[in-house]
């Protein structure tokens, strides 16, 4: 039996199994954002930082491809990014662009999560360039971000964007 048949989640799952400890435990409909942690799952949970289980939101196999090709190419940029090497900037400049391809992308999927739970996009910040500030700012509709209590992060509830 293929794979997918088994788990619709099997594109999401860690090659290598996440640490109990680093996977949230919070109530179901607890926020969660979408944000690349290096690892194959990229849903994560605003309270605790930990893994969510996909099956905790709940779609279908196709959407779940959907995040996982979404996470596929973020993933290149953001180690292409990481890297600092001759990509650095040009990967930068994709990551930091509300228009560029993978962040409409990103947030169509944040817009489709909502509709299960309460979602968020997680914005890059290229905190390798010393000139670069965590935004004040929403970067989609330069709206004033508001701090999400509780944790060192902001928030445009509108474009359901953390910084
Ligand atoms: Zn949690
Ligand atoms: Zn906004």
């Amino acid at each position: 039996m293929a794979q997918e048949q088994v788990d619709p989640y099997w594109q999401l799952r860690p090659a290598a199994p996440t640490s109990d400890d680093e996977v949230c435990r919070c109530p179901a409909g607890t926020e969660v954002m979408l944000r690349d942690g290096l690892s194959d799952n990229p849903l994560f949970c605003v309270a605790c930082n930990g893994e969510v289980p996909p099956e905790r939101l709940g779609f279908d196999a196709r959407f779940a491809e959907e995040i996982a090709n979404w996470l596929s190419v973020y993933d290149s940029l953001y180690r292409l990014w990481l890297d600092s090497g001759e990509y650095e900037t040009w990967a930068a400049i994709r990551l930091s662009d509300p228009q560029s391809q993978v962040n409409r992308t990103g947030r169509e999927i944040v817009a489709r999560l909502n509709e299960l739970g309460r979602a968020y996009y997680w914005w890059f910040v290229d905190t390798n360039d010393a000139t670069v500030e965590k935004p004040i700012l929403c970067p989609v509709c330069s709206i004033q971000l508001t701090e999400y209590e509780g944790r060192d992060l902001r928030v445009c509830a509108a474009c359901r964007i953390l910084a």
